[in-house]
């Protein structure tokens, strides 16, 4: 079918070059680039050999325009696959445009000296996307990206009407290590450390961080702990869901995860203000990062299960209704196929399913798109066959 070039090379990389490399006759060629070609290199003599795919890999710095659009000019690929950080969103996005290459991401752009993450930077490119003739699948993961699709499957098959969301993101999975982020430790924390934040009657409703907690009952992971966080798709999803009155979304954490975020945050190791440190500038964020637990290492040690999904009220044939899909995913059993935990699989399956749908043109809209304006039906079908099949529950346990 024809050519993807991925850019990055870190856990939720590894996971959907894995299925792109099970998936050959979509993939019949990729390029994997990123800052550490060794670590591409290594992915590359691990999976050449067990695959049909053609892989080859280049060296990029995704924070240069100039660099990526002469990689794209000479891979030439139907579509370009994001999976650094948000950080390289724009520099990417510049590069296709100047190629007229299809895009896909899995998280919405953030300046790197500001945590704050918002989709209108990626938005402003929406005509130029278009005049261009090509396509951008904005938040194509699992949270944002199947959350998406399960919005827009409900809708077209479930409700005349959504007015209620609730995204639940549940890991119930132990590393066993004391404090440990399941992605890139930078942007999780980043994630968690800010204010949270709901859509309610049009308008943001602003807490504190960690203000808001409720207990849930999650299938086959048992009772846990959730907290209301900002997530970036309840931005999209409050434009794209007709008749929405109020999006929520929670995240759990244990209390060991939480204590030690707390301390951090007080001696000032979370912060991203850049301090002085013997003479050389380092950012506090940074350098945590650097002695925390490479995410991507996680695998063999996490044990338990994820449950993720999206917990639907609104109206059907001018009755009150309620609807929750979402899907349970095992830590160990991604590991056994991919080498990686469940956080890395459950995003890298749907970043490699959002590929598949710009590179068999079965999704085709020349602009600036997120998921959930796409028909839900073949990303569905594609989830049961990758490996997140879904599950439904027409009585779920409302959160109050
Ligand atoms: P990692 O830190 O494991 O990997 C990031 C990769 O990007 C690394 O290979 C890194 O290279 C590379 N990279 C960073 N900067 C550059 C650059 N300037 N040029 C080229 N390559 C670069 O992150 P994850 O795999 O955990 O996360 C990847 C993305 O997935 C993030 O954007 C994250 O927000 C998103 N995500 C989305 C989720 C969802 O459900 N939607 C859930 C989880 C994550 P190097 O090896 O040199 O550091």
């Amino acid at each position: 079918m024809g050519k993807a070039l991925i850019i990055g090379c870190g856990g939720v990389a590894s996971v959907a070059i894995h299925k792109c490399c099970q998936n050959s006759s979509v993939f019949e060629e990729i390029c994997i680039a990123s800052r550490t070609k060794e670590k591409c290199d290594a992915l590359k003599e691990k999976l050449q050999g067990t695959t049909k795919t053609k892989i080859t890999t280049a060296k990029v710095d995704a924070d240069h325009v100039d660099e990526l659009i002469a990689l794209i000019q000479q891979v030439k690929p139907d579509v370009v696959l994001n999976l650094a950080l948000p950080y390289q969103d724009l520099t990417i996005m510049d590069a296709c445009l100047a190629t007229k290459t299809n895009y896909v991401d899995t998280a919405n752009y953030e300046p790197e000296d500001t945590a704050k993450f918002e989709y209108s930077w990626q938005w402003a490119y929406r005509e130029r996307f278009e005049q261009a003739g090509i396509t951008a699948l904005l938040g194509s993961g699992f949270d944002p990206g199947v959350t998406g699709v399960f919005c827009a499957y409900a809708l077209k098959h479930e409700f005349d009407e959504i007015n209620y969301i609730d995204i639940l993101d549940c890991n119930g999975g132990d590393h066993g290590y004391p404090f440990a982020t399941n992605f890139n430790p930078e942007i999780n924390i980043r994630e968690v450390s800010a204010k949270g934040s709901y859509w309610e009657d049009g308008h943001w409703v602003e807490t504190e961080p960690m203000e808001i907690k409720r207990v849930y009952n999650f299938e086959e992971v048992g009772e846990k702990d959730m907290y209301l966080l900002h997530h970036e798709e309840i931005e999209s999803l409050a434009l794209n869901m007709p008749g929405i009155k109020r999006i929520r979304f929670f995240m759990t954490f244990g209390q060991s995860y939480l204590t030690h975020l707390k301390c951090l945050e007080n001696v000032g190791m979370t912060s991203i203000e850049p301090i002085m440190y013997e003479g050389r500038e380092i950012v506090p964020l940074q350098f945590l990062k650097a002695v925390l637990p490479d995410p991507s290492t996680l695998g063999p040690r996490t044990k338990g299960k994820t449950n993720i999904g999206c917990i639907f009220r609104g109206k059907k044939d001018g009755k009150e209704k309620s609807y929750y899909l979402y899907n349970i995913c095992d830590h160990q059993e991604c590991y056994k196929e991919v080498g990686s935990q469940a956080v890395a699989y459950t995003t890298g399956v749907p970043a490699m399913i959002g590929a598949m749908m710009l590179m068999t043109g079965t999704w085709s809209r020349p602009g600036v798109h997120n998921i959930e304006e796409f028909d839900p039906d073949p990303f569905m079908d594609a989830l049961n066959r990758w490996g997140l099949p879904w599950r439904e529950s027409y009585e779920p346990v409302m959160v109050d």
